[in-house]
């Protein structure tokens, strides 16, 4: 299916949407009820400063709470429906609730869905706290491709919150859309990855105005169906995998094993793109050693300069 048919099913499974008000500009929000997104953590899954690291990069960090961030995450408000989602739930879930609860609170805002793309650490872990030794919820409905319902359904600590009915497991499939409400739909594209346990999936959330890719982990672009230069026409938002700045980051480490499209291959793919396709990609999921954790960093500057963005925590766009 061409990612033209992919959208415009999204669309479809859309078309209740009631009639919305003019385009607003990025990072403003027009009205109250207007639905936005909001990036909630943009590290890799082991988050910054990383377990065990003590070097100068993770130490500025240890030494400085404003310098920590968050494993990436994003949360999708809906103010009409008093709804909120979100996509991940990483080991930094309870500060990430409650920066949302700060946003949408719980006395108003109902947590409607969480949206899982892969059994690795950052990305599904933090559903632990909805469990009788944290949170106790009621049927929290978790999103999930069948080899994540399945791993999540018959592996232990995460079957008792199946059995006891904390989480309820929704069926997504590639390419088909899941309506939420008349604002939001979303589609799971599946993407190359190290799939050791579940497969792997990035979202295409359709907002009323606005459609955000959400790709934090992929192998390399080339291995994948779907040419992500075409997809870029189709979105409004790209939040793109950019665990690794470069080739060289992890002395020691064979990174063959740990397959991730380098910030500077994304630079080199991209490269001949008109500048409103790289306006819309917005670099996340940084290991800890990517110098695009440092504000006012070289690597910082140069994403600014060639024209894309670095996603930062508490970033909010329209949707
Ligand atoms: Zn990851
Ligand atoms: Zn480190
Ligand atoms: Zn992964």
């Amino acid at each position: 299916m061409s990612l033209r048919a992919i959208l415009l099913l999204s669309a479809l499974a859309a078309s209740c949407a009631t009639p919305t008000a003019a385009p607003t500009a990025a990072s403003t929000i027009a009205s109250p009820s207007e639905v936005y997104l909001q990036v909630l953590g943009v590290a890799q899954d082991a988050g910054y400063p990383q377990s065990g690291c003590y070097k100068e990069h993770c130490q500025r960090a240890w030494h400085n709470l404003a310098k920590r961030r968050a494993v990436s995450c994003l949360a999708v408000v809906d103010p009409e429906h008093s709804s909120k989602f979100l996509f991940d739930a990483t080991p930094d879930m309870p500060e990430q609730l409650q920066m949302l609860q700060q946003l949408a609170p719980d006395a108003d805002f109902d947590l409607d869905g969480v949206f899982l793309t892969h059994g690795h650490i950052g990305h599904y872990t933090g559903i632990m706290f909805f469990g009788r030794e944290a949170q106790g919820s009621q049927a929290v409905p978790v999103h999930v491709m069948p080899r994540m319902s399945r791993f999540l359904a018959e592996n232990g600590p995460w079957s008792q919150l199946v059995a006891l009915g904390n989480i309820q497991l929704l069926a997504l499939a590639d390419q088909r859309a899941t309506t939420l409400n008349s604002n939001l739909s979303v589609t799971p594209l599946l993407v190359p990855h190290r799939d050791e346990f579940t497969e792997t999936v990035g979202f295409l959330i359709r907002g009323p105005q606005k459609t955000a890719l959400y790709l934090p982990d992929i192998d390399k672009w080339d291995r994948w169906r779907i040419d992500i230069r075409d997809l870029l026409e189709d979105v409004d938002y790209a939040f793109l995998d950019a665990t690794f700045f470069a080739a060289d980051e992890l002395p020691g480490r064979n990174m063959s094993e740990i397959p991730h499209p380098y910030v500077e291959e994304s630079f080199a793919l991209f490269a001949d793109l008109p500048a409103a396709l790289k306006a819309k990609v917005w670099f996340i999921h940084f290991n800890h050693t990517n110098p695009l954790l440092i504000e006012g960093s070289a690597a910082q500057k140069l994403v600014e300069q060639k024209g894309f963005h670095v996603a930062r925590q508490g970033l909010r766009l329209p949707m």
